[in-house]
Parts: C-alpha cells; sequence; structure tokens
C-alpha cells in the first residue's frame, strides 16, 4: 500500500462540501499532492447507502474514481452525541434539511438533547477517509476526536455543527478555532495520519 499515495500526484476529493475539501486539501497540500473537487469535475453524487460512516466513504470515493480516472478521496464523518445514542451519527448532513441548513441541525440536537434531560453533553465527531484508485481494492481509516456540545453557538470559522463542539482539553468552538487549530486535532486529521502513514511515500508520482 506505501506508495499509492506520492508527491506530485493529483486526487478527486469525492464530495461536494466546500468545507470539507478546504480541510482536505490543506491537508494534502504540504505532501505536494494536489485536490480537485468532485463538484468541480461535474460528478454526481451517489446516493449514501451504507450503514457506517467507512462504508458511505468507501462507497463515494470508488464512483469518484470511477467516474473520473483519477485516485479519489472521500470523506464520510458526522457528529455522535452521547445522550441521543449516537445521533445525528450518518445522517449528520440530513440533519441540516435539504437547504443543509446547519443553524437549524443545530438547534435541533440542542432540542433532542434537553428532551432527554440528560447532564452529560458529551459528544464527538467521527471521520472516514477512504482513498481508491479505479484498479485497485479501496481502503479505509477512521479518525475521532471527543468534546462537550455547548449552547448558543459560538464561533464563524469551520463549517456544519463546529459552533457548537468543543474539543476535549480546550474552551474555544470548533467554529472560533483558527482553521489550523482545528485542522491539528480534528478527527479528519486523525484518519488522515492513518491514510498517509499507510500509503504516502515521498517520491514522485505519475499523478
Ligand atoms: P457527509 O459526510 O457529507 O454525509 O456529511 C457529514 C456532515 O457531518 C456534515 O455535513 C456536517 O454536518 C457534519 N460534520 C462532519 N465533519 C464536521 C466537522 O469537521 N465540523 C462540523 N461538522 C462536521
Amino acid at each position: 500500500m506505501v506508495g499509492e499515495l506520492k508527491r506530485g500526484m493529483r486526487i478527486v476529493i469525492a464530495s461536494h462540501n466546500e468545507g470539507k475539501v478546504d480541510e482536505i486539501a490543506e491537508l494534502f497540500a504540504p505532501f505536494g499532492i494536489t485536490c480537485v473537487s468532485a463538484a468541480t469535475l461535474g460528478l454526481a453524487e451517489p446516493e449514501e447507502t451504507g450503514e457506517t460512516f467507512v462504508d458511505n466513504a468507501k462507497l463515494k470515493a470508488r464512483a469518484a474514481a470511477i467516474a473520473s480516472g483519477l485516485p479519489a478521496l472521500a470523506d464520510d464523518s458526522g457528529l455522535e452525541v452521547a445522550a441521543l445514542a449516537g445521533a445525528p451519527g450518518i445522517h449528520s448532513a440530513r440533519w441540516g434539511g435539504h437547504k443543509k441548513d446547519f443553524g437549524l441541525a443545530m438547534q435541533r440536537v440542542e432540542r433532542e438533547l434537553e428532551a432527554t434531560g440528560a447532564t452529560d453533553r458529551g459528544a464527538r465527531f467521527i471521520c472516514a477517509l477512504a482513498f481508491a484508485r479505479r484498479e485497485k481494492d479501496t481502503i479505509a481509516f477512521q479518525g475521532q476526536v471527543q468534546g462537550t456540545l455547548v449552547w448558543p453557538p459560538r464561533g464563524d470559522k469551520g463549517f456544519g455543527f463546529d459552533p457548537i463542539f468543543v474539543p476535549d482539553g480546550y474552551s474555544e468552538t470548533f467554529g472560533e478555532m483558527e482553521p489550523a487549530l482545528k485542522n491539528h486535532l480534528s478527527h479528519r486529521m486523525r484518519a488522515f495520519e492513518l491514510l498517509m502513514l499507510a500509503t504516502y511515500d515521498g517520491g514522485k508520482g505519475e499523478g
């Protein structure tokens, strides 16, 4: 597997979520790997029919690799709230409705959390990253970051549920933090480190 990702390669990021694409492009930049988004290439978004983050990441990466002919990376991620038995989990994007309104999605999390009467405000972000090449097996790695939910939302950096999530050991929400600090601590970074350990070598790739 080492050597599948190389300096000089161009890969497609199988996501139409700009926040995610930007974060992933920043993670790859120091390794000399250029990212192009599925939206830029006009690729269709496959239906997320998997039952886990890993299943959904794999099906998105595979579809993009087949459609584009380029190596493809997909991210499937979400927020798991302990007192909500792990919801919204793999359905996190859907809690924003068809308009992907995360103000509403955050309100729903808070409303459902209050309705349980639970004092436990623990939550974690999970990220599965899958890497696919047309002619090879698709591989996936998962990372997580533990934290606490706050209300009201704070900060306008980041995306999705960032304004209500404070990672353990910090007092700012992901929405208040400098993107470089979020990128250093995040579930996405943890999955990315595992991916790079398994696949990267610094030599020049064919792209
Ligand atoms: P999907 O992986 O595209 O199905 O959607 C993941 C959803 O989880 C996003 O739309 C966000 O709502 C949420 N999510 C995933 N990662 C993050 C993050 O780093 N910050 C905030 N929200 C996130």
